[in-house]
């Protein structure tokens, strides 16, 4: 395993920064967040917490931007520079891993991946920024009706955790697709990937103050963000909470919402499943991330006549995972914060209180090389009331409640049991039952016979609770134009 020492070695310097205008911005009298390493508790870098006047700086950089250079680009020279950045990004996905590692505590082949994913998505809408066509009107022989996409302005970024830089890029990517500008205010336990990537984009060619990054608090920065007159749209990844407050804040100017929240998702296993190819899939859509992804298969819904066989299946194989910090690429990696754990372990702890059945796990799990590091052991909690807070409570956390059921009906049923609806997974060899629940399952995603198959073009959001509007793939093009009519008269 490569050791921190020789990781923080390869990386180089860590920014102890927040970008704006092109400059970087650093402590002086400000605040500072901390930076640490979950999977060892070490101390990383410490940066500013923004104020409110930081944030209305970097929104009046950003609203000049959107007349600056940027503006005057060809769509094929504004999709040539998110092409290179994505290009600059792939090359140096290695170093990016082990920062993404060392803040957010993911196994480095998982960080390696979701690099190589936020670098796709400036790939992806690079491709977009000379087809978003407008479209023309019939009204007759004696006028002519046209509608074009402009850009909506200013927006801003409010960037959960779990998974820091591809949050950041699936939101800024299609943003500058479309030619708008961009405040971006990372999660304060994960800020260090977001502050490089900006300074990065101007390497590439991005006209200076088209992206800032504002570092500091939620409850500071990230308010102010979503509060700023001047910001027309705000992308949003996080909690239910945070997510209201952000919409109450916007609609006090108008601004539009993108809210990507938490979720409780089922994951229906029929009597006739392929447990072979489920069980693995069952462990990944819970465990991934440390169960610590809004669209985790968290409520496993079972038929009866299968359920004691699966659950075995589940213990042994969740007993024999690998824990450990994300540099040693185990199975499973620390939860981002001391304060994450003991959320966890309040979860855990009530459901024993209440006599709940743990198959395995259930407790923080040691490591014995990392001891400062916020591990929880992979949990199978077995036979849940579709009633209790662990099927009802997004625990954020790699804990599996299983559910079993009498009948196909009664797992739809259950699933859609939830004030939630942002993913579901079903695996059954019966299409006919797999297109009945794919078709009454509310989510705004569904998965047949493979979790989180789905990848990064293909749209996500959620139902309900689990929040508004799309990101991804096309349909994440759409918050971020207005449409322009224009009407002749000859
Ligand atoms: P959170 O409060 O929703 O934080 C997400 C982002 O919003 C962070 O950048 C946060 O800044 C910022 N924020 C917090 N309060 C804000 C406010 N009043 N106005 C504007 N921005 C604000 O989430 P959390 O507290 O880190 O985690 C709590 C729970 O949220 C988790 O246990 C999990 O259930 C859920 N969660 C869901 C997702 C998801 O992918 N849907 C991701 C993360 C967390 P700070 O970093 O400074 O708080
Ligand atoms: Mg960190």
């Amino acid at each position: 395993m490569t050791s921190i020492k020789e990781a923080l070695e390869q990386i180089g310097e860590l920014p102890t920064h927040m970008w704006i205008a092109g400059q970087k911005v650093s402590i002086g009298s400000r605040q500072t967040i901390e930076c640490r390493d979950p999977g060892s508790g070490q101390l990383l870098s410490t940066l500013p917490a923004g104020s409110k006047d930081d944030v209305a700086h970097a929104v009046s950089v950003a609203k000049a931007a959107l007349k600056g250079p940027w503006a005057d680009l060809l769509p094929k020279e504004r999709g040539r520079l998110l092409w290179k950045a994505g290009e600059a990004l792939h090359a140096q996905a290695a170093q990016y891993a082990l920062v993404e590692t060392l803040d957010s505590g993911k196994p480095l082949q998982d960080a390696k991946v979701s690099v190589q994913r936020a670098a796709d998505y400036f790939m992806y809408y690079a491709g977009m920024v000379d087809k978003l066509e407008g479209t023309s009107v019939p009204l007759g022989p004696n006028k002519v009706a046209y509608t074009e996409k402009v850009p909506v302005g200013v927006t801003g970024h409010i960037v959960p955790w779990n998974v820091p830089l591809s949050m950041v890029t699936r939101g800024i990517a299609p943003a500058l697709a479309c030619g708008n500008t961009a405040v971006v205010k990372p999660a304060e336990d994960t800020p260090l990937a977001a502050v490089m990537l900006i300074e990065l984009l101007e390497e590439v060619g991005v006209p200076v103050g088209v992206v800032n990054v504002v570092t500091g608090f939620g409850s500071e920065a990230g308010q102010a963000l979503a509060e700023h007159p001047d910001v027309r749209h705000i992308t949003f990844t996080g909690s239910v909470a945070t997510g209201k407050k952000i919409m109450h804040a916007a609609a006090d100017h108008l601004a539009s919402v993108t809210l990507e929240l938490g979720g409780k998702s089922p994951h229906l296993i029929l009597g006739d499943a392929d447990l072979d190819r489920a069980t693995p899939d069952i462990l990944a859509a819970v465990y991934k991330n440390a169960g610590q992804i809004c669209s985790s298969g968290t409520r496993l819904i079972v038929e009866k006549a299968i359920h004691n066989e699966l659950v075995d299946r589940l213990a042994e194989k969740s007993e024999a995972m690998q824990i450990g910090h994300g540099l040693s690429n185990p199975d499973m990696g620390p939860l981002i914060s001391n304060r994450q754990l003991q959320t966890v372990v309040g979860f855990a702890d009530r459901a024993k209180g209440r006599g709940i059945d743990f198959a395995c796990g259930g407790n923080p799990a040691r490591v014995a090389s990392n001891q400062g590091g916020y591990y929880f052991e992979p949990t199978v909690a077995n036979n849940i009331d579709p009633d209790d807070e662990l099927a009802q409570k997004e625990v954020f956390g790699p804990v599996l409640s299983v559910i079993p059921v009498a009948s196909v009906d009664e797992a739809i049923e259950v699933a859609n049991n939830t004030d939630y609806g942002l993913a579901a997974g079903i695996h059954t060899k019966d299409i006919t039952a797999a297109m009945r629940f794919a078709k009454s399952v509310e989510a705004g995603q569904v998965y047949i016979n493979g979790y989180h198959s789905s990848g990064d073009t293909v749209p996500f959001g959620g139902f309900r609770d689990s929040g508004i509007g799309r990101e991804k793939g096309l349909a994440g093009l759409d918050a971020y134009s207005e449409t322009r009519a224009v009407t002749i008269t000859l």
